[in-house]
């Protein structure tokens, strides 16, 4: 298979960690006889820096062009410490959904279970736990109208959605239960927002189109909750974007580490993957951010993307090597793992890479 694939590494320990993803590919295309084309582009403080731009038109149209993008992470500490800032690194990850029509994000949070141990849930809670999460990506509150008044000491934030936008992403939600074990949460806050009324509304009318998927409503407090105290009851859960942002990082507490979890950003063209982690800047240039989360992320690009499911097990296969061989990276190591099995960004994907 021939197919162009974009490197849009971003910021901090984004450069580090993509590194070791675009390896990873360049390894399955080796071992299966494919050619990967591969162009880089530049997005967040980095292309501020070099253009004034987060994301600059030639980032975008390679974007467009490309049959995939492996994403790293964009931000800044200078932009975290100045919400004033007009212009700043998170803009070019939104513009870059937004243009995209990237409209679906899948996170699969699945525990492998040599990290058992490494999750601040107890094992047995945690045991079998095996959530795809689909967060709605283009509306809510992040994208409507926002602003001040009352000289500024006022601030408002709109959230909105389309039944349009609802249906495309409970479709893709319900068709992946299906491939799945037949459940799907939708989460909302139904009894207070009104775009939440509307969510529900479409989720029900949806569901008479699969009447094998067993659907279940919840809020998102209640969700929240659950989450931490069964999350084996969870098959597809499919919630707004707000909602998402948030239940997505607490459910990554089960896989053991921020560093663990990739994620997919899907619509009508270009998809992107990416870790769920962002640029990490307490630990960039260290060399000890986590790569697995990139390289799992490239393992659902070829899936996803490319339709390459057994190149996909072979990258998911050989992190479950690397984890049962007693290798860590500092942030899945616990109180048992030997200093001699805590590795660094590159020495883990090396590991991978032996596995592949
Ligand atoms: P973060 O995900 O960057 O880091 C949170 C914590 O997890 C940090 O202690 C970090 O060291 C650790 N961590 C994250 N990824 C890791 C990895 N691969 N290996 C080991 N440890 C890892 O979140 P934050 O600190 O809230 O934000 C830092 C910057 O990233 C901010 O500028 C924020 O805006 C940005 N951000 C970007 C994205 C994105 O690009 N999609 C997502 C979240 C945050």
């Amino acid at each position: 298979m021939k197919k162009n694939i974009l490197i849009v590494p971003g910021d901090g320990i984004g450069q580090e960690v993509t590194a070791v993803g675009k390896k990873v590919l360049d390894k399955i295309a080796a071992k299966f006889g494919h050619e990967f084309i591969y162009d880089e582009a530049l997005i967040g403080h980095v292309a501020i820096e070099a253009t004034g731009n987060p994301l600059p038109e030639e980032s975008l149209e390679k974007m467009k062009r490309s049959d995939a993008i492996l994403f790293g992470a964009v931000g800044h500490p200078k932009y975290d410490n100045d919400p004033s800032a007009k212009v700043r690194p998170e803009q070019g990850l939104l513009r870059m959904r937004k243009e995209l029509g990237l409209y679906a994000n899948l996170r699969p949070i699945k525990l492998f279970d040599e990290l058992l141990g490494a999750s601040s849930i107890k094992p047995e809670i945690l045991k079998g736990a095996d959530i795809l999460f689909f967060r709605e990506l283009t509306g809510d509150i992040y994208f409507g109208e926002k602003g001040r008044k009352n000289n500024g000491d006022t601030a408002y934030d709109v959230a909105e959605y389309s039944r349009y936008e609802v249906e495309r992403i409970a479709r893709k939600a319900f068709d992946a239960a299906r491939t799945r074990r037949k459940k799907l949460c939708s989460v909302d806050k139904a009894n207070v927002i009104e775009t939440s009324r509307l969510w529900r509304e479409v989720i029900q009318s949806i569901a008479v189109e699969y009447p094998d998927v067993t659907v279940e409503h919840q809020f998102v407090d209640a969700t929240a909750m659950l989450l931490i105290k069964d999350p084996r009851r969870f098959d597809v859960i499919v919630t707004a974007n707000l909602f998402g942002d948030i239940l997505t990082d607490e459910a990554s507490q089960i896989a053991g580490s921020m560093g663990m979890l990739a994620s997919a950003s899907i619509g009508d063209g270009t998809g992107v993957y990416e870790p769920i982690h962002g640029s990490a800047h307490d630990i960039t240039g260290k060399g000890i951010a986590n790569p697995l989360a990139s390289i799992l992320s490239a393992a659902l690009l070829l899936d996803i993307s490319f339709g390459l499911k057994e190149e996909s097990d072979v990258i998911i296969n050989a992190v479950d090597a690397v984890l049962k061989a007693g290798f860590r990276t500092k942030d899945i190591a616990d109180a048992t793992t030997p200093a001699a099995k805590i590795l660094g960004t590159n020495a883990m994907g090396e590991e991978v890479l032996q596995r592949i």
